[in-house]
């Protein structure tokens, strides 16, 4: 079986280098917020170009701490609404909610698969405060009009980076391009730590030194606490196997890169529609997503010609029942997309004859017989 990710296979690469950082951390005796958060704080920052990098359990604090932050600030209050993509993945939404602010749906592009534009503004009213587009997939979601449409509206805008750590557009990175942004390094993502763990980057100082003292009990200083804050911190020795996995992470986006383009030149079959991909930096492919009307039917026939395929993602968030309120409501592009992606085995270890047999298994799709 040719697997979707092969987490054990990539991480074996850097063995060496992970068991020395490990190493380093056991025999310190120092595991939280010491000399090796610092340090890869300090990495991510610099390889992002944003000011600040502030280190969090997860992804799903990385943003519920960030807008947290803003209504510590006296920029956002209960009841605000927040414009966000209704096709993106489940925890984007959550943070909005976590914080009693609105979600605000809004349909993506089909040929990008991010928010379009052109619906953002439609959607901006009075309580609109907050845009939280996401670089879904691993492609930088359009940031000059975005960026262009907030400023006109005085909005917030806080990417989801979690999908797209190193993707470039107009030569800046995504985490550098809002106010803020949230980064995932779960395991499986581009950057992934051996665990749970995120950051948020931002170019603002203030913002920066609130996201420290809420990751952290709310306090600055040991047993002062000026927040209500919560426990979300990043450990010493996830953070030192990211320093390690940040290293290699340039040659894994070219690699995805190459595999994307082999993909695209080879796949040929006309009920597939591949991809597309703005520009070449824009996308590092964290999935590499082909939609397909019948994709019960190929997801069954790769799965028996030995290809391992996920769905990114089953079901619309307006159609989970975490959201009962929206079940009813209709996103025709959104719910189209969650009905027809399939996505690929992608990753830094796949190889060319993978790769081939992944095209050949896709050409050889007989939908006249299936479905
Ligand atoms: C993975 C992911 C998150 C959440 O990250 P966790 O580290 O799993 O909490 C948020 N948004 C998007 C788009 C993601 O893909």
């Amino acid at each position: 079986m040719i697997p979707f990710l092969d987490l054990k296979a990539i991480n074996a690469q850097y063995r060496d280098e992970l068991v020395v950082a490990a190493t380093r951390v056991i025999d310190s005796g120092w595991y939280i917020n010491g000399d090796e958060l610092e340090a890869f704080e300090k990495e991510f920052t610099n390889y992002c170009g944003a000011k600040h990098a502030i280190g969090v359990a997860n992804g799903l604090d990385a943003l519920i701490l960030t807008l947290r932050a803003w209504k510590e600030l006296g920029k956002l209050q209960k009841g605000n609404e927040v414009i966000v993509p209704s096709n993106t993945y489940i925890a984007s939404i959550l943070a909005i909610s976590a914080n009693d602010l609105t979600p605000i749906l809004v349909e993506p592009d089909l040929d990008t698969y991010n928010i379009d534009p052109k619906n953002i503004e439609s959607a901006i009213t009075k309580k609109t405060k907050v845009i939280l587009p996401v670089h879904l997939y691993g492609q930088l979601a359009d940031m000059p009009a975005i960026m262009d449409i907030a400023q006109r509206h005085n909005l917030l805008v806080l990417e989801d980076a979690a999908q797209a750590h190193g993707a470039i557009l107009e030569d800046r990175k995504a985490g550098n391009w809002g106010d803020a942004a949230g980064f995932s390094f779960y395991p499986g993502k581009n950057l992934g730590a051996l665990g749970d763990a995120g950051a948020v980057t931002t170019n603002d100082t203030e913002l920066a030194e609130t996201l420290r003292a809420l990751r952290n009990y709310g306090s600055y200083e040991k047993y002062r606490n000026i927040m209500q804050g919560i426990n979300s911190r990043l450990d010493e020795i996830q953070a030192a196997m990211l320093s390690v996995k940040l290293g290699h992470l340039e040659t894994e986006i070219a690699h995805r890169r190459e595999v994307a383009d082999l993909y695209l030149k080879g796949i040929n079959h006309p009920s597939i529609i591949l991809p597309t991909c703005k520009s070449r930096d824009a996308h590092v492919w964290h999935v590499f997503v082909i939609r397909c009307e019948k994709r019960e039917a190929l997801q069954k026939h790769l799965a028996n010609q030995g290809v391992q395929t996920l769905i990114h993602y089953p079901i619309p968030p307006h159609k989970q029942q975490a959201y009962k309120e929206w079940n009813d409501l209709s996103y025709p592009v959104s719910e189209m997309i969650h009905q027809q992606a399939l996505s690929l085995p992608i990753g830094p270890t796949i190889t060319e004859q993978e790769i081939a047999d992944v095209i050949k298994a896709l050409n050889n799709f007989d939908n006249k017989n299936l479905g």
